[in-house]
């Protein structure tokens, strides 16, 4: 708000200069209109975050909570989700909004190019803690792991150069988690062309992480003991369509 301290600076300056002089009374006055006017219209304009979150939780509260207490006064005292979900980090992939889960359907992980790491207590014990919770505390029934289209995660491990040198910080070792999908991709498909050999990669990366869900050794005992199905999924939001598959691999048709 550095513009609103200059312009209140600016104001406060007018009133003393007013109070000093009473001749510029209607000079003041008027530059004191001028100035609260084009405050007023740049508040207008620019976009204020704070404003976009107490707005964006006062619909939530109104629309929402308080026309659903049933549902939030249950969700109070426990959540017995269905579902985790490993989706992207990605702004336009959000899982609740897409597939319309309400609050306490769904265990969501976020991550750059919705990866499941293998299983590594040092390495990656974030996703393996939220696998932990979800599969034996929460006992959800599925996992879906659900990559989509354009995705800049998969874009960039599919332009790691082939002697893996990387010129980021962690983007490109934790993409890397996919690099069997590329490396399959690559060598199935390389007459396509880039746009088309990325989907495939953003699919092929959804195999992988679901064959890393099975590295974890609760997973696969809740599997064997029937207790959990694990599928993959591939959002695209160019085309508005939603592929769903199970973890045997057979891509089924899209569901729109
Ligand atoms: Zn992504």
């Amino acid at each position: 708000m550095a513009t609103a301290v200059t312009v209140n600076d600016a104001i406060d300056g007018l009133k003393k200069l007013l109070s000093e002089k009473d001749d510029l009374l209607a000079v003041a006055a008027t530059k004191i209109k001028e100035l609260t006017a084009e405050l007023e219209a740049k508040d207008a304009n620019e976009f204020n975050p704070e404003k976009r979150i107490r707005e964006g939780f006062a619909r939530f509260k109104k629309e929402k909570y308080e026309t659903n207490p049933t549902l939030y006064s249950e969700l109070a005292k426990v959540q017995k989700p269905k579902f985790l979900v490993f989706a992207c980090s990605d702004s336009r992939v959000c899982p609740s909004h897409i597939l319309d889960f309400q609050p306490g359907e769904a265990f969501v992980v976020r991550n750059i190019a919705n990866m499941v790491p293998p299983y590594d207590t040092i390495k990656h014990s974030g996703a393996g803690a939220a696998i932990e919770y979800a599969v034996l505390h929460l006992k959800v029934e599925n996992i879906v792991v659900i990559g989509h289209s354009c995705c800049g995660g998969i874009k960039g491990l599919m332009s790691i150069p082939d002697d893996g040198t990387t010129a980021s910080d962690f983007i490109e070792q934790w993409v890397k988690i996919g690099l069997p999908a590329k490396s399959k991709v690559k060598a199935d498909c390389s007459d396509l062309e880039n746009s088309d050999l990325h989907t495939k990669c953003e699919k092929e990366a959804v195999n992988v992480s679901l064959g890393n869900l099975l590295t974890y050794p609760f997973v696969r005992e809740a599997l064997a003991n029937k207790k959990l199905s694990i599928k993959g999924a591939h959002y695209d939001f160019v085309n508005g369509t939603f592929d769903l598959w199970n973890l045997d691999f057979g891509i089924t048709p899209s569901l729109l």
